[in-house]
């Protein structure tokens, strides 16, 4: 038996499990689903070397982006992939740039209605690990990211496989969707006239911050008398920062100006605030796995074992080499 029929027995066997239990495991009969479809579509849905991803199988089924536009992938180089067993675990700005970078690359995104193609940088930054750990997948098919865990029940270890389709995220109200038209929240704050209006935080727009970021430290080393790049080191600017976007194309320049406007409105300031800290795209930060021995839900820490560093790195090794 190979690694993917395996794979789908267990899948199985997680499914027969849930069904036998009570209806309080249904969202995970659902998210069973969508893993064991995306295995059987795995070989189907391949055109040119592109996978289609349906928009069934993306986080919240896709509802944050706009209903015309298609997303299909290809699958990393090993040239490309070899960049991250140069990173340093510590370089923030590096990591997040090598994963932009690989995304843009991978993904491509068009638009039926406008029949154009749209930027791949405009995949939310929310959704990051999700777009990186598909790309994982297709570039090492048949070995996910794996570790293990105690079962909290009956007391022993089990494996725990990280892939995309594991990734939970908040469900998100009526009332905020209603607000949102694929690019852009509109949100009537209290004591504000206005309503607020931001593009949602895409790859492009936190890699752009970065980028000036970095650039302004580097400066720094020569001219330590600029103010507004001292503002660039205000840990609340760099909250605020990837939330000031409207049109998508604003200078870093700008979006200061924009901040300091905005400080001295402390209504305003504070609704941004409010925003930020309540608004969760991005994927939670455990997983679910039902204990292939005793049946409990298990919520475990999302782990990366290699560091980004073996990200595309298969720990398994079948040449006899490297045991
Ligand atoms: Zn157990």
């Amino acid at each position: 038996m190979n690694k993917k029929d395996k794979d789908l027995e267990a899948l199985n066997e997680l499914e027969n499990n849930s069904k036998q239990s009570t209806n309080e495991e249904n969202s995970l009969d659902k998210e069973t689903q969508v893993t064991k479809e995306y295995f059987e579509n795995k070989k189907a849905s391949i055109i040119d070397g592109f996978k289609i991803l349906e928009r069934i199988d993306m986080p919240q089924e896709g509802i944050l982006y706009p209903e015309n536009w298609n997303f299909a992938y290809r699958c990393p180089t090993s040239k490309e992939v070899a960049n991250f067993s140069t990173i340093d675990e510590n370089d923030k700005p590096a990591i997040v740039a090598a994963v932009e970078d690989l995304i843009r690359k991978c993904f491509v995104i068009f638009d039926s209605e406008s029949n154009n193609q749209i930027s791949s940088g405009q995949i939310n930054d929310a959704h990051r690990t999700f777009f990186l750990l598909l790309l994982r997948d297709f570039y090492l098919p048949g070995s996910p990211i794996t570790y293990d865990t105690i079962c909290s029940l009956h007391k022993e270890q089990i494996p725990i496989i990280l892939n995309a389709f594991k990734l939970k995220y908040n469900e998100l109200n009526q009332k905020l969707i209603n607000s949102f038209d694929g690019r852009k929240f509109s949100l009537n704050m209290p004591k504000v006239d206005e309503p607020i209006e931001f593009l949602i935080p895409t790859i492009e727009i936190t890699g752009r911050i970065f980028k000036y970021v970095v650039n302004v430290y580097r400066n720094s080393q020569n001219d330590r008398e600029n103010k507004d790049d001292k503002l660039v080191y205000d840990k609340q600017f760099l909250l605020v920062a990837p939330y000031l976007y409207e049109r998508g194309n604003e200078s870093v320049k700008e979006l200061i100006q924009k901040f300091k406007k905005l400080q001295e409105d402390d209504n305003r300031f504070k609704a941004y605030i409010q925003i930020i800290n309540k608004l969760k795209l991005d994927n939670l930060d455990f997983i679910e796995t039902v204990c292939p021995v005793c049946g409990s839900l298990e919520e475990t820490q999302i782990r990366f074992p290699g560091g980004w560093k073996g990200m595309f790195i298969d720990k398994e090794d079948t040449t006899g080499y490297f045991d």
